[in-house]
This record gives structure tokens, sequence and C-alpha cells, in this order.
């Protein structure tokens, strides 16, 4: 946080100085309750949430924001400005903290690969600038404060994963001058009731990026062709594999990871499949715009951290290995991930767990369906379907000719889990997929080789 005097805050979110001290400096926030509070801190008060008891504990003064009429409910150690509306006194120091900075802000938002993509341009950034990124999976608008109030004035990037519904409102806040938008697909199209619902909230991000700013969008990605780009003023820089593009990946060859060629430049990514190739594209245009030399973005690049269960390999039991991409699904990334399968596992038995894939609303039969296809086109040596919409890429694989006798469908997990250990054999590679609210990882868990 820019430390701020007491006055001046009080001064910046509209307040009325109930009492003093004014010339103490603030120097963080907590908010809601005032279970954190500590001198120098002040306390954003829920009043919802509010327990005389944990601001009495702090002996020491420490400040809080409290709506009109709470003042006698405050012991009269902690200095107090009192406000008509709590949250928005909180958004508008938001503001106020995000003007002080000089950084340069990067928004990604898209269907899938954000974390990931985050976790990439934030690993390359680090190699030159001090670097601020959101944390884990956060990109709702109500994480969004605890990130911007962590800024300070030696960061110059900060890299923020925002999502949907909120995306305009975030971008109102976190000003970003680079937008990437990874892609348009069917992850979450449920919530979304349809593709155009879809596209036009993603629409929102184009919107919020600075005028003379740069929106990276996936020259190869049908939905991505559904934006409407005219109302964007500034620079567009597309990446692709396929089609024509301003930075195009090419020599893509999978090793013990991914590499590739942009301009004739080798890189490494330390993890599979072509859709993280495309993460580390759009990786790369918002790197080449801060600056950052080749050197330093191969060097992030080959050591960003995989966040876990998007592809981890891990050793399992009987010999196996075990491909952990059950973080989350939507049909596209369980088709990717199961082309990862056949090319890790070569000539080694590759079987495919496969759960529900969620919120996918009228879509659900027909992504379930595509994904039962490409598993009989790969000749996967044995699929093990779990969930009854997952039961539907099994009858789909059947369907395109794979044997019956190679599959085997359960209801839920807990079936799967006293089945599958008998199922591994020697050798094997297994791959497990499906919408985070199936908790496929419970499974890798248990058929995680013991230490
Ligand atoms: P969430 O919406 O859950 O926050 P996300 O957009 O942050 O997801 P990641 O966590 O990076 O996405 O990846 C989640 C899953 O999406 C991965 O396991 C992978 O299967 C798939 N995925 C990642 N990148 C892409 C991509 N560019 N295109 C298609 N699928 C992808
Ligand atoms: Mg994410």
């Amino acid at each position: 946080m820019f430390p701020l005097p007491f006055k001046q805050l009080a001064d910046i979110i509209g307040g009325r100085i109930f009492r003093g001290p004014q010339h103490e400096t603030i120097r963080g926030v907590v908010y809601r309750s005032g279970k954190h509070l500590q001198p120098g801190l002040i306390c954003f008060l829920d009043p919802k949430r509010f327990s005389s008891s944990s601001f009495l504990k702090h002996k020491k003064s420490s400040g809080v924001v409290a709506p009109f009429g709470s003042e006698r409910q405050i012991p009269r150690h902690h200095p107090l400005i009192t406000v008509p509306n709590v949250t928005k006194a909180l958004w508008r120091l938001i503001r106020w903290q995000r003007e002080q900075s000089r950084a340069a802000v990067i928004a990604i938002t898209g269907s899938a690969g954000k974390t990931t993509t985050k976790e990439m341009l934030a690993s390359i950034a680090m190699q030159k600038y001090p670097t601020l990124k959101t944390l884990g999976n956060q990109n709702t608008l109500y994480s969004l404060p605890s990130h911007l109030f962590r800024l300070n004035s030696l960061h110059r990037v900060v890299v923020l994963e925002v999502s949907p519904p909120h995306l305009r409102v975030q971008c109102q806040y976190a000003r970003p001058h680079i937008g990437i938008m990874t892609n348009i697909g069917e992850a979450h199209i449920g919530n979304f009731g349809s593709l155009n619902n879809l596209v036009r909230s993603k629409q929102q991000l184009i919107q919020g990026i600075h005028p003379r700013g740069t929106l990276i969008i996936n020259a190869d990605d049908p939905g991505t062709k559904r934006l409407n780009l005219q109302l964007f003023q500034g620079n567009i820089i597309r990446i692709g594999i396929d089609q024509p593009a301003d930075l195009r990946a090419t020599h893509i060859r999978s090793t013990n990871g991914m590499q590739f060629r942009v301009d004739g430049i080798p890189y490494f990514i330390p993890t599979w499949g072509k859709h993280h190739v495309y993460n580390a594209l759009a990786a790369i245009a918002a790197a080449r715009k801060l600056g950052i030399p080749a050197p330093l973005i191969q060097r992030g690049l080959s050591r960003y951290a995989v966040p876990p269960g998007r592809l981890q390999p891990l050793p399992g039991i009987n010999g196996s290995t075990l491909i952990h991409d059950a973080y989350n699904a939507n049909p596209s990334a369980m088709i990717a991930g199961l082309k990862v399968l056949k090319q890790i596992a070569g000539s080694r038995p590759a079987i495919a767990v496969l759960g529900n894939l969620l919120e996918l609303g009228p879509y659900t039969e027909r992504g379930h369906q595509r994904v039962g296809h490409t598993v009989a086109r790969l000749g996967i040596s044995q699929l093990i379907t779990v969930g009854s919409h997952a039961r539907t890429i099994a009858r789909a694989a059947i369907m395109k000719g794979m044997p019956p006798e190679r599959i085997r469908s359960f209801s839920n997990l807990q079936a799967a889990a006293v089945a599958l250990p008998k199922m591994i054999v020697p050798g094997s590679v297994v791959y497990f997929k499906a919408s985070r609210n199936v908790h496929l990882d419970r499974l890798v868990f248990q058929l995680k080789k013991r230490k």
C-alpha cells in the first residue's frame, strides 16, 4: 500500500474524522472484521460482521472506518473515521491507490488459460521488473482490493487475472494498459445462456483497456472472431499457430515440455499441449510490449510455476505415470489434454479417467459427445468415466468404434476409487480430467506413489 496520513485518508474516502490522531500514517488495510488489526492499519468495518470483542482485544490504537451512527460501538482508543457507506469508501481508497502507481497493468481474461498465462507472464516480468500478480486462481471483483492493496511504489508491473461478471468494474479500478483475451470457448458457457452473451461479457475487457493501450487476441480461436474490435482505438496484437498472426509459433515439438520458435527465437515451457503454446504466445506478446529482451523471456517461460492440476506429471502406483489435469475442464481442454496423453504415452498403454463437464448448459450433451469421438479416434487404450454426464463420453466412443470392453463407467468417485487401482497396469500413463466440482484430484491423490 502507498502510506497515507490519517487525515488525508479521511479526505480521500470522503469521511469525517470522529476522533484523531490526525498525524498517524496508515500503511495497510484490513476489512470486514477487526481480527487482523494492528497499529498502522485501518479497518474498513463491515457492520454485519462487527464484533466489539475483536476490537477490544486490540489495546493499542488503530484506525477504524465505520458507518455514520455506529460511533458508540467502537472502543474509544481507536481513531475513527465515519462515512455514509463503508464499501464505497473502500473502493475510493482503492482507486486512489491505483492512481499512485506507475506500474504497467496487464489484465488477463478469457474462457480458459487465464491463470496459466498470468503465471507465465509474471514469471517473465519478474526477470526484469518488481512484479505484482494476483494470487492463485483469484479473479473476482471481491478479490481485487487485496491485490491492489499489495501494490507499492516499487512495483513496475502488475499482472491480474480478471473475469466476468464484473469485468467492467474490475477494469475501471485496475485501469489496464494491456489486455489479454486468451480465447472465447465453451468454458462456463452454461452461466451465460448463449455464446452471444458470453462474447458480450468478455467484450468488456476491450472497453476497459486504456485507449492507447494494447489488446492481445488469439487469431486461431473461432470465438475471438466474434469480438467487436471496431471500438478499440489502441494497438491489437494477434497471436497464432495456424492462421496468419503478428506473433506466430512455429517448429512446435513436444519433449519433456513444449518447444517452439517465434521469429526464429527458441522457447521452452515446462508443460505440454498446443493450448499452452497459445498461453505462452500471449505472455511473450505482452512481455515484448513491456520491453523485456528475448533471453529474459526465454528464462521466465522456462521456469514458470505450473499451477497444480494443469497437466502436472506425477509418479503413480504400479510404475505408472499420472498426468493430473483435473483442476478444471471444458470439452476443448479435455480434447487437447487427450492428445497430450497420446503423445506422452507413445507405445505405452494410455488410460483416460474422465469426469463430468459442468456449466455447459444446453451444450452439455454435445460437449461430452465431442470428447467421446476424440477418445475413439485417438485410440486411447482404456477409458474410465466418472459421473452421469461422463457416460455420454463412453457412449459416443463406442459409437465411433471403441470396443466396449475397454471402457468402464462409474456413477461416482467412490465406486471409481475402489476399482481403479486394479486397472492400472504397470508402465501405463493415466490422464485425469473433469470439472473442478467432480473432485477428481482425490483419485489422483489416492493413485499417487507413496514416498
Ligand atoms: P478458471 O476459469 O477456472 O480460472 P483459467 O482460465 O484460469 O480457469 P487455467 O487455470 O490456466 O485456466 O487452466 C485451466 C484448464 O484450462 C487447464 O487445465 C487446461 O486444460 C485448459 N486450458 C488452459 N489454457 C488453455 C487454452 N489456451 N485453451 C484451451 N484450454 C486451455
Ligand atoms: Mg483461473
